[in-house]
């Protein structure tokens, strides 16, 4: 019953993202082939003949190289997501995905300035879910903090991982002392491909996927950001009883 329950919200999330997608991935192909067939044409010409800068043929091939790397980012996120695994929700330590997901990240680079703090509680009730889906949604804010505090000065980055038993629900927060998000983008937030990243790096799909994760499990999602301080995202999921 249950699983049949997962997979059925779960077919129902890819198909609002295919929506999407199509219309996304078409820009960048559209791109890619214009500037290709402009390369073809030119081909004999040599480089320097365009009067913009930006259409110079020895500019095009970056051009293309980000619009590739744009559609291979998305294709990667939406395959992960829709892949076919099997339904296996079980009764799962949240303190435990969040520190192997931890260990994971401390190998990245972009982490060595990084002070990565975990606050867990150790009396944390087991919560009922997908272990697969639940080490995405964490790298995806763990991603996401760390690309706010990429731009951050004076003062210590900081990502603070913790988990606590808030009103009945199993919260788990990432907070980070980043850029954090001007309104505007904290009302955006959640809108599939919306992104203030760069092409090749954002694709916009980071926080819907964790928003349709919190959702087959029950749960919910929110975010609290101030410009300029940093960004806290929670993530309740409810408390089932072991039978
Ligand atoms: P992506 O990371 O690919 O841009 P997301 O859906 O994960 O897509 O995030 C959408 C946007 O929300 C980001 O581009 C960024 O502007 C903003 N955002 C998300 N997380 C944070 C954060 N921790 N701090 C600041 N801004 C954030």
């Amino acid at each position: 019953e249950r699983q049949r329950y997962f997979h059925q919200e779960k077919m129902a999330a890819i198909g609002t993202l295919a929506a999407g997608v199509a219309h996304e991935i078409g820009n960048p192909i559209a791109a890619i082939s214009g500037i290709a067939e402009d390369m073809v044409l030119r081909r004999n010409e040599g480089p320097g003949v365009c009067a913009s800068k930006e259409l110079c043929l020895q500019c095009r091939p970056d051009l293309i190289l980000e619009q590739a790397q744009r559609l291979s980012a998305i294709t990667r996120e939406i395959s992960d997501f829709a892949s076919p695994q099997p339904a296996d929700p079980q009764f799962l330590d949240l303190n435990g995905q969040l520190r192997s997901a931890c260990s994971l990240i401390r190998y990245d680079k972009r982490l060595r300035s990084v002070e990565l703090r975990l606050e867990l509680d150790s009396q944390l009730p087991a919560i009922y879910g997908e272990a697969n889906q639940l080490t995405q949604l964490i790298m995806n804010l763990l991603i996401n903090a760390m690309d706010a505090l990429e731009s951050v000065k004076g003062r210590q980055p900081t990502i603070t991982v913790s988990t606590r038993v808030d009103s009945g629900r199993v919260c788990m927060t990432v907070e980070d002392n980043g850029h954090g998000m001007e309104k505007e983008v904290l009302a955006q937030a959640f809108d599939a491909f919306f992104t203030t990243k760069p092409a090749g790096k954002g694709t916009g799909l980071g926080l819907p996927l964790c928003y349709s994760i919190m959702k087959r499990h029950e749960g919910t999602i929110e975010i609290d950001s101030s410009p300029g301080a940093g960004t806290r995202v929670q993530a309740f999921f409810p408390i089932k009883e072991i039978s």
